[in-house]
This record gives C-alpha cells, sequence and structure tokens, in this order.
C-alpha cells in the first residue's frame, strides 16, 4: 500500500544546523499553504477515479506542530477523501517540544493522529543552547508526558550524536533521560555540519569541537546495547523501536515500498517513477493556484537504478536485504553479481550473508556506506 507524505515547511525560528526544506512561520502564508496541499491532495480526476489504497500518513517538517488541530485534521480528511485509506492507518505528525500543550495535544489525537515525533535532540540544555534549538530538556519531558496524558500511544523522539563539545558521558546521559522517559520509538541521527551552515561559524568562534572518530562509533554503539537493554530494539540502522511500534511509514523508503510526496520539496516514488516538487513554498502555492504542476522533476528509474535503491536502503535494516525477493522483482541474483566485492566485508564480520539474507551487523553499520559503495 502506499504511504502518503505531507510536507509542513513552517518554523518559529530556523536551528544553525538546519538543512531542510523549510521558512519561518507567516500565518497568511500557512494558511494558503494548507488550500494548496489539499488541492494536490485532490489531484485531478485521475487521482479521483484511483482511489489507490495507502495505510501511513507522515506530517513531516519544518515543524507540522506548527499548524492548528483543524488544519490537520482537514488535511487528513483529504486524504481520506481521495485514497483508500486502510482502518488501521499509521497518522504520524512531527513535533517540536515547545510548540505543544496538553490541550493542542488533545485535538491533535482527536484529529486523527496516533503517532507522534518529537525533536528532543538532546536531554542537555547546553547542548540544545549550542543548537539553537527553542526548547530546554524539562519541557521536552513535560511534552512527552502531555502526549501520554493525550492518549498517544505510540511516541517517538530523535536525539542527535556527535553535537559540538559533546563526549561519550554527555551522549549517554541523553540516552539514559531518553530511557526514563520510555518512548516506544527512537531515531538516532549523527550530526552533519553542512559547509554554509551557522552551525560552522558558531563552532569557529565559541571554539567547539566534535569528539574523535572512535568516541562517535563508541557513541554509537554503546547507546545500542543501552536501549536494546531497555527493550527498544535496533531495526534499522537509526532506529529502534518497542515490539510492534516500528515506524510503517519510513520502512516503506527501506523495503522498495512506493509513497507520494505532497507540498513543497516532497518527493515520491511509484511504479519506478520518482518525483520532486518544487522547493519554494511560494512557488508552491502559485502553481497550484494557477493549476500548473508542482512536480517539475520526474523522471522514471531504470532497472539498474532500482535495482541498486532496493539493495543500498534495503541493507539499512538489521534484517537486511531479502534475496529471494530481490531476485523474483529484478531477475538478478545479487550474490552471484557482486560475490567478488562482497565476500572481503563478509570475512571482515561487517555484513552477514545467510541463506537469502544479506544483512550489516552492528559493526558493519558504522562502515555502512563503504559496504553500500558496492551498489553504487
Ligand atoms: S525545527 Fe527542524 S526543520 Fe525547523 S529549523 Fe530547526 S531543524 Fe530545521
Amino acid at each position: 500500500m502506499l504511504g502518503l507524505y505531507l510536507h509542513i515547511p513552517f518554523c518559529s525560528a530556523i536551528c544553525n544546523y538546519c538543512n531542510f526544506n523549510r521558512g519561518l512561520f507567516d500565518a497568511g502564508q500557512k494558511a494558503r499553504y494548507v488550500d494548496a496541499l489539499v488541492a494536490e491532495i485532490a489531484g485531478g480526476p485521475e487521482r479521483a477515479a484511483l482511489r489507490r489504497p495507502a495505510d501511513t500518513i507522515y506530517f513531516g517538517g519544518g515543524t507540522p506542530s506548527l499548524l492548528d488541530p483543524s488544519d490537520v485534521a482537514r488535511i487528513i480528511a483529504a486524504c481520506r477523501e481521495h485514497f483508500d485509506m486502510a482502518g488501521d492507518t499509521e497518522i504520524t505528525l512531527e513535533a517540536n517540544p515547545e510548540s505543544v500543550d496538553p490541550a493542542k495535544l488533545a485535538a491533535l489525537r482527536a484529529a486523527g493522529v496516533n503517532r507522534i515525533s518529537f525533536g528532543v535532540q538532546s536531554f542537555r540544555d547546553e547542548e540544545l543552547r549550542r543548537l539553537s534549538r527553542l526548547h530546554d530538556a524539562s519541557r521536552a519531558r513535560a511534552a512527552l508526558a502531555d502526549a501520554r496524558g493525550a492518549g498517544f500511544d505510540n511516541i517517538s523522539l530523535d536525539l542527535m550524536m556527535w553535537l559540538p563539545e559533546q563526549r561519550v558521558d554527555d551522549w549517554l546521559a541523553s540516552v539514559d533521560a531518553a530511557i526514563a522517559c520510555a518512548p516506544d520509538h527512537l531515531s538516532l541521527y549523527l550530526l552533519e555540519v553542512y559547509p554554509n551552515a551557522p552551525l560552522k561559524d558558531d563552532m569557529a568562534r565559541a571554539q567547539w569541537s566534535q569528539a574523535p572518530d572512535d568516541d562517535a562509533a563508541t557513541m554509537y554503539m554503546t547507546a545500542m546495547e543501552r536501549l536494546e537493554a531497555a527493550g527498544l530494539e535496533q531495526y534499522e540502522i537509526s532506529n529502534v523501536a518497542r515490539s510492534g511500534r516500528a515506524s510503517r511509514h519510513n520502512l516503506k523508503y527501506w523495503t522498495d515500498g512506493e509513497w507520494l510526496g505532497f507540498g513543497c520539496g516532497a518527493h515520491g516514488t511509484v511504479g519506478g517513477v520518482r518525483s520532486k516538487n518544487v522547493s519554494g513554498i511560494d512557488d508552491y502555492i502559485g502553481r497550484i493556484a494557477q493549476g500548473q504542476p508542482v512536480a517539475t522533476d520526474v523522471r522514471r528509474m531504470d532497472a539498474a537504478e532500482r535495482l541498486g535503491d532496493a539493495l543500498f536502503t534495503g541493507l539499512r535494516l538489521t534484517s537486511g536485504v531479502n534475496l529471494a525477493a530481490v531476485r523474483q522483482r529484478y531477475d538478478v541474483d545479487v550474490w552471484a553479481r557482486y560475490r567478488v566485492d562482497l565476500a572481503p566485508f563478509v570475512d571482515a564480520g561487517l555484513l552477514r550473508h545467510d541463506g537469502d539474507r544479506l544483512a550489516l551487523t552492528r559493526e558493519g553499520m558504522l562502515l555502512a556506506n563503504e559496504v553500500m559503495s558496492v551498489f553504487v
């Protein structure tokens, strides 16, 4: 079944490390954007006739929790009207801790959101300040508790590691604090400092450094051990979850699935065709208003690219790639084709080849890019 991704590009402030497609919140622009988004979801008569089945809706951003719950309800209603949504559709909304309170969380739950993903990033206030985030650790804890109180039984949080001045023990303090909040799902991201990110200048000015590479590896390995001991099982390079709480939407990206993207900068992949919408918020709104296409970058992937993608993303999962399924779908014996290049990784303990399964070991996940480069 399809996944539906909805991009909400508004933020209350722009974080110094951010490389996402976003802009500062403006109430009038937000109202026009929601109208445009609903119009894009409705599509033309072709969409209305198809009513394709879908089972996930994902509000990503930006900061989707800046929407009014009535906006969220309207967008979900448009999805239900124009797609054949499964009864147990997973509906995720990304939220920043400072942008919610108990009443808003209750209204979002009533609007149909059944999974909430908080951008916590750190439970240490000085780290949050270095990242120019608007919340502090106590606000994050309160938001997680409020979400439980509002009836959410599927709560995820994001943490970022390898932050400026963060040492191994600092990072593990955040991991322990996250575990204490008892989330159902956790995503761990490595901070990437982009060349033109204001954070890069902040780091130079304040002489903040990142820990050595070996420490970053220790951060990752030790965090995974602690999270597993706490009942959060790793299922993807950067993601852990309690049983049955893996992100159904994100699994579509990693299992050669299909999804549609709505909103500025959103991309989708359906039937081997990859499409990307225009990035600019006003450009997107203007094109919808004038009946022009918003997907300006549309291309059919060839068989080699689709296969490479399926292997590349599948290896992110701890369960790895099902080689029998790949053989059936792409008519390729992966092990026979790549054996010479892959065998050294198996010998080094970075990759497991087990019958029809090919999977990275946890050590291999630290060097995933090198292993995956075989398929590129
Ligand atoms: S809240 Fe997220 S999307 Fe918005 S500026 Fe910060 S990192 Fe970027």
